[in-house]
């Protein structure tokens, strides 16, 4: 298909737009860093799940084999910076006295949900990084025969003075090794390290350490950055297509994945590194110690001081995709509102199309439109353009309903079926969640119509059918001069 050669994606590796060819088309491997599940899921996690979503979706519409792999970090994510604090997961459960593969259940089981409800698809493979120990002590194996770790008092190091000798590190995020010289002077307990920037393979652990494994070198546990190599590898092969993760990531976790990947089996892991910008509240960085992290569910229900209302879920999708993925994108309670009602006006042109009637000849060009949307989501997933494009459908939807323009079967049908495509499919868009009360309340209107009508029409058997069946359910109609209402009788 004419469309698949045309696809063009930024790679951050080497700083522009390549043509997307995959190694081995049309199969795809795209690895994704997920989350740490020791916290309720925010803002910062639904960003590059709803991109790396947009992208899976937009790869499987091109007619790609897509294989997306997104792991679970549910080991060795440390509080401090340099190899050094407790496991956050590991502390959660010591707080709270339970094990630490309660909290990974929980907190996994809570993201999942938030992702459920931004319509993200599930990937193909979603690994723990403490179901892949084994792999991970092969792997450090293996770094070690190549000469690139060094063990110090039971913990293992990558050697990056070494690796520099031969390779380059850095070559991700443009720095070099006196910027990284900078950036770990300052960190606390680098005593083990022959160089502070080093970072760990395997560390041994304290005896209040709870999650801990044997190993050639001492019980331990992995570095944090090994996981994603070694499931990056185990799954997709020791070279594939697409990483991806948040732009926080680059340096310094993609960074050592490379490094790791090149020392033990000798090529670059990956041919497409593909970043997503970071999200930013009322204009300030998120965070949990700055006090504004506020959780997906929180903004789903309203429950937060610096909201003015419940956004719904696809509110808050649509509102990141009307951003490109490389773009900073600042929340705000006007920003999301404005969302929501050009979100509301895109989803009700798609339900007007269902009903607009056809003429001989149309007006505007539907082609041209569709070939613009493709245009767009081909030049790096620019969604924003794509957006734009459907609001000019959705201008020519309205003008038609108006009678002011005219469409033909033919436009209509290549309309409904670009609209179908890229709201439903590829955006992800959906109609808005109902609460479960307002559905009943709709339902009731209906049956109210029904037994109206039936009344109407002097059926009185139909209307004393509707009045017996509901009052089982303990529902009582009231007729007024307004019309019937109901109540549910205690
Ligand atoms: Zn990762």
């Amino acid at each position: 298909m004419q469309i698949i050669s045309e696809l063009l994606v930024y790679n951050t590796l080497s700083r522009k737009k390549e043509k997307f060819e995959p190694l081995n088309s049309p199969f795809v491997g795209m690895y994704v860093c997920g989350p740490t599940v020791y916290g309720d899921p925010h803002l910062g996690h639904a960003r590059p799940a709803v991109i790396f979503d947009l992208i899976f979706r937009y790869l499987m519409h091109l007619g790609f084999k897509v294989r997306y792999v997104r792991n679970i970090t549910d080991v060795g994510h440390l509080e401090g910076d340099a190899d050094e604090g407790e496991d956050k997961i590991g502390k959660k459960a010591r707080l709270e006295k339970i094990e630490p593969m309660e909290v990974v259940q929980y907190y996994t089981n809570r993201y999942h949900a938030a992702m459920d409800r931004l319509n993200v698809l599930r990937p193909s493979i979603e690994p723990h990084a403490s179901g892949h120990i084994i792999e991970q002590v092969e792997m450090v194996k293996k770094i070690m025969d190549s000469g690139y770790g060094y063990e110090k008092n039971g913990s293992v190091y990558f050697d990056i003075e070494k690796y520099s000798s031969k390779h380059k590190y850095g070559i991700l995020s443009g720095r070099n090794t006196e910027e990284l010289m900078a950036y770990t002077r300052e960190l606390e307990g680098q005593q083990e390290k022959k160089n502070a920037f080093d970072f760990a393979l395997w560390k041994k652990s304290d005896p209040e350490h709870l999650m801990h494994w044997p190993s050639p070198w001492s019980e331990g546990y992995p570095g944090w950055h090994l996981e994603c190599s070694v499931m990056g590898t185990k799954y997709l092969g020791e070279q594939f297509d697409i990483h991806g993760g948040g732009l926080d990531l680059q340096f310094p976790h993609h960074e050592c994945e490379i490094a790791q990947s090149v020392a033990a089996n000798g090529k670059m892991p990956v041919k497409y590194w593909l970043h997503n910008n970071m999200v930013t509240l009322n204009g300030q960085k998120m965070g949990k110690s700055l006090g504004n992290a506020i959780s997906l569910e929180d903004f789903f229900a309203g429950n937060h001081q610096l909201l003015d209302q419940p956004y719904d879920p696809i509110t808050i999708r649509f509102f990141m995709l009307q951003a490109h993925y490389r773009s900073p994108l600042d929340f705000s309670n006007e920003a999301l509102q404005a969302s929501e009602r050009g979100m509301k006006k895109l989803l009700s042109a798609v339900r007007t199309m269902e009903r607009l009637g056809t003429s001989d000849k149309s007006t505007s060009n539907i082609s041209e439109i569709r070939d613009k949307c493709y245009e767009a989501m081909n030049d790096d997933f620019n969604t924003p353009i794509l957006i734009s494009h459907l609001f000019e459908a959705v201008r020519i939807i309205n003008s038609v309903n108006d009678g002011k323009e005219t469409i033909s079967k033919t436009d209509l049908e290549l309309l409904n079926e670009t609209m179908k495509t890229f709201v439903f499919e590829i955006l992800g868009l959906k109609e808005e969640e109902k609460s479960d009360s307002s559905m009943v309340d709709n339902l009731m209107q209906t049956i109210l119509k029904i037994r109206h009508k039936a009344r109407e029409n002097k059926d009185w058997a139909t209307s004393d059918m509707i009045r017996d069946n509901l009052s089982v359910l303990n529902i009582k109609i009231k007729d007024t001069r307004e019309g019937a209402e109901w109540y549910i009788e205690d």
